[in-house]
This record gives C-alpha cells, structure tokens and sequence, in this order.
C-alpha cells in the first residue's frame, strides 16, 4: 500500500498568502483534508500533518518529519501570491533537485492543465537559482538532475531522510482569474492530486461515491380543515332552500352533498 505524507501549508499565526478574505492557510488546510479523505479510500496509506488551524512548525522542521515517516512520497500543498499584483497566474510545482521518479510531477502536470495556465515544475537550489525541470514522456524520468542541495526546507530535510517532497502552489490567490477558478472547481483541484497520485502509485483511481439520490416525491402533508354542517335533509328542495338562505345571507361556499344513511 503506498504511504503518503500531505502537509496542508502554513497554518496557525502563520497565515500564507492573503488576498481579499482569503489566506492560504485556510485553503491549504481544506483541500489537504479533502485530498487526504479521498486517498484513503482509495486505499493510500495517509498521514496528514497538520489537520486544524495550528502552527506546526517551520518547513524544514516538517521536511525532518515527513524524513522520519518515511513515505514513499509527500507533498506540501500551498498557494501563490505575486505580492498582491496578480501578474503571475497557473500552478506550479516545486520538486527535489535530484529526484529521480518524476512520475507524480508528469501526471499531476497533465491534470493542473486543465484547471488553470500551468507555469512550470521547478527545482530551486541553496544558491536561489530556479531550475526548469523537463520530464521525458517516454520514460517518465527528468531529462536532468542537478548536483546542488535543494532551497526550500521541506524539500531538503524530507530529501535528507531519502524522501522526495513536492510543493504544490496550486494557483495564485492574488490573480482574480485564478482565484475564482478555484472557489468555482475546488473538488477538481482535489482530483486533480488525487488522480495524479493515483496514476503514479498504479492505484486503482475511482470518483468519490456518493449516496445515491433516490427520486421520492415529498411526503404529502395532513391539514385539518373545519367544515360548517348545518343540517342533513331527507327531501332534496329543502336542502336547496337552505343553500339559497345561505347564499343570499352572504355565505357563497355552500353545497350540497348526498350522504348515504342507512335507516
Ligand atoms: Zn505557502
């Protein structure tokens, strides 16, 4: 059974990205829980790191406890933020400078497509230096790895335990059209992860079973009505004269209705 580590990113003080009422903690901490459920019953083994609103730590100090779970891969879950100008937009991922299984990063690309403008999937060196990473199609594999150590914390720290670590920033929150995509298609940015995983992992990927919606009519409701009688008549013109009193007393409802009686 393939073991996951998801980190749901930031979290507590540590609020992210903001744009407008949003912050990235929130996001982050939904779709990681979402995405989390959702491998489970899949049949993934999932520790998720952070499942409240609570500051569990810098990213390196994850990146040495996903190294001590030992999953047979992480991801780190984020949104991004071009410091408010909304001029960058599409998902981006960030991966080891040395991975050498590049399986996830090639699905998860191909299905991030659809949602929004990909970017790119980068590796980020201790230097700062950004690195494009191309995957073969052919064989799933990075056409270069890099001999530096890895930038981002959680990267390096879960690398150092011999555990690749993706970051995911699915789409910029300070890009309107991104944002909105997202608020309007969360579940399919779920899927998107989870399906990417599936096909990585050869899991058997199904949609979410939902509960059957059975198509009943609504249950007819009872109302007591109150009616007026005032007098049962053997002789049918008797009972039309007291309709017509009736009628012309300014009581318009008034008929008449035979009842069986049994003498
Ligand atoms: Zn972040």
């Amino acid at each position: 059974m393939p073991y996951i580590v998801v980190d749901a990113g930031h979290g507590g003080w540590d609020k992210g990205a903001h744009f407008g009422a949003y912050n990235e903690k929130d996001i982050t901490l939904r779709v990681a829980t979402k995405v989390s459920n959702r491998l489970r019953q899949i049949g993934f083994q999932v520790t998720q790191l952070r499942t409240d609103d609570t500051y569990i730590g810098n990213a390196s100090a994850r990146g040495r406890q996903i190294a001590e779970l030992q999953p047979n891969l992480a991801i780190s879950i984020h949104v991004n933020s071009a410091g408010g100008t909304g001029e960058y937009s599409g998902a981006e991922i960030y991966v080891p400078i040395k991975e050498d299984s590049a399986r996830f990063e090639y699905y998860l690309r191909e299905e991030l497509s659809r949602l929004n403008a990909f970017r790119e999937i980068f590796s980020r060196a201790y230097t700062g230096e950004f690195y494009e990473r191309y995957i073969d199609p052919q064989t799933l594999r990075f056409t270069q790895t890099y001999n530096y150590t890895d930038y981002y914390g959680i990267i390096r720290e879960a690398w150092r335990g011999g555990v690749s670590c993706d970051i995911i920033e699915m789409f910029y929150l300070d890009n309107e059209s991104d944002l909105y995509t997202f608020l309007n298609q969360e579940d399919a940015y779920v899927e998107a992860i989870v399906v990417a995983l599936s096909k990585a992992f050869n899991m058997n990927y199904q949609r979410e079973l939902r509960h059957e919606v059975v198509d009943r009519p609504e249950p007819l409701k009872t109302e007591t009505y109150y009616r007026v009688v005032c007098g049962s008549y053997s002789d049918l013109n008797e009972a039309k004269k007291v309709q017509q009193a009736l009628v012309h007393s300014n009581y318009p409802g008034v008929w008449i209705q035979p009842v069986e009686m049994k003498r």
